[in-house]
């Protein structure tokens, strides 16, 4: 199924507009998302627990956090940006009770939702606006002129009008201008989940350490495999973000190119496909999203044991050096 891309073209703003949205959790995407909205003109109340170490960033950048529940009730749009593990708790906490009758509440991530661990009220409008990138890419593009791409999801429309109210609040966060996708808060979640684990933020940094230990091993300089398997991730990320993979074959060497034919398949063969399967029907069963919450209650000691691992790697000691090398020029 092909969705069609929305741009501000097709967006009515003042769905937005005369509204006051309380971003709840100051964290990466909260920020971002807060200072996005306040430049297209949304009034923003951003809600924080007690002794917040995010208040301080809240008001160097000009707002005056409140208490969740305040916020919260205060507002027509409430947008919880705070970890999804984290959310349900603070719904059943107070935060449920808090909001308004016929409030829209807003995700970035469809987890909550999807999985169950918040059902909320029926008078409310549940909406997904979530951009594809962290809040770092979604501030910096937005002051640039441009956007990221997001998606829009409705779980529960009370009102009538969640759908404008979501693509109006993508708009309002730059989406529009890049691109705007419906989706659903299955989809979303469940595609989000798999990369996750299957692709991006897992696959990729072991293909890394794994090239690089490769190379070490074998007695190369820990600063050529630094090169070689890391800093050129970017290369071929900016190449493949502008080219696809095919363009992308054009813009290198013959020797790479067929380097590159070479490994297919090698790496990633029957058996790494099995497994992305595997992980898809884990995340899908719901069994991934129970290890999170067993970890989170827990204190997150799987979470801890492999930021310790990572942080371990000898290719990170190469990498502070050559970052701070870097950053000398
Ligand atoms: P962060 O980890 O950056 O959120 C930090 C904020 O949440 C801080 O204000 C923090 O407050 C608050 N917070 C954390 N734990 C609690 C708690 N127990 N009680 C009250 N407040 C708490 O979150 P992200 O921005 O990374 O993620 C927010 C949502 O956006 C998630 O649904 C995520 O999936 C989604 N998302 C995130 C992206 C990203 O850029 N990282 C990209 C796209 C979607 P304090 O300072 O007091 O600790
Ligand atoms: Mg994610």
């Amino acid at each position: 199924m092909t969705n069609p891309i929305l741009t501000d073209a097709d967006i009515d703003p003042s769905a937005i507009h005369d509204k006051t949205v309380a971003i709840i959790g100051y964290g990466n995407q909260g920020r971002a998302q807060a200072l996005n909205l306040r430049d297209s003109g949304v009034n923003v109340l951003i809600g924080l627990r007690p002794g917040s170490a995010s208040e301080q960033a809240a008001r160097d950048d000009g707002f005056a956090p409140l208490a969740m529940t305040e916020a919260a009730a205060r507002a027509d749009i409430v947008m919880l940006l705070v970890p999804d593990e984290v959310q349900a708790d603070l719904w059943n906490g107070g935060l449920a009770d808090a909001v308004r009758g016929g409030a829209t509440i807003g995700f970035a991530h469809g987890l909550a939702i999807h999985y169950g661990l918040i059902a909320p009220r029926a008078d409310l409008d549940i909406i997904l606006v979530a951009p594809k990138g962290p809040g770092k890419a979604l501030r910096a593009d937005f002051e640039r002129g441009s956007g990221l791409i997001g998606l829009i999801a409705v779980a529960q429309d009370a009102s009538g009008s969640a759908r404008a109210t979501a693509l109006a609040y993508a708009g309002a966060l730059g989406c529009g201008r890049a691109g705007i996708l419906e989706s659903s808060f299955q989809e979303e979640t469940e595609a989000d989940l798999f990369n996750e684990q299957g692709v991006l933020w897992g696959v990729i940094p072991e293909l890394i350490e794994a090239g690089f230990d490769t190379l070490v091993d074998a007695g190369f300089a820990p600063e050529i495999a630094y090169f070689e398997c890391l800093t050129e991730v970017k290369l071929l990320a900016d190449l493949i973000y502008e080219r696809g993979i095919a363009g992308m074959r054009v813009a290198i060497s013959n020797t790479a190119e067929f380097g590159a034919a070479e490994g297919n398949g090698r790496i990633v063969g029957d058996a790494a496909r099995a497994e992305m399967k595997r992980i898809l029907g884990e995340v899908q069963d719901g069994s991934f999203v129970n290890k999170l919450m067993a970890d989170a209650r827990a204190g997150y000691p799987a979470l801890k044991a492999s930021r310790q691992r990572a942080a371990a790697h000898p290719v990170e000691a190469v990498a502070a050096r050559m970052r701070a090398l870097r950053d000398q020029n």
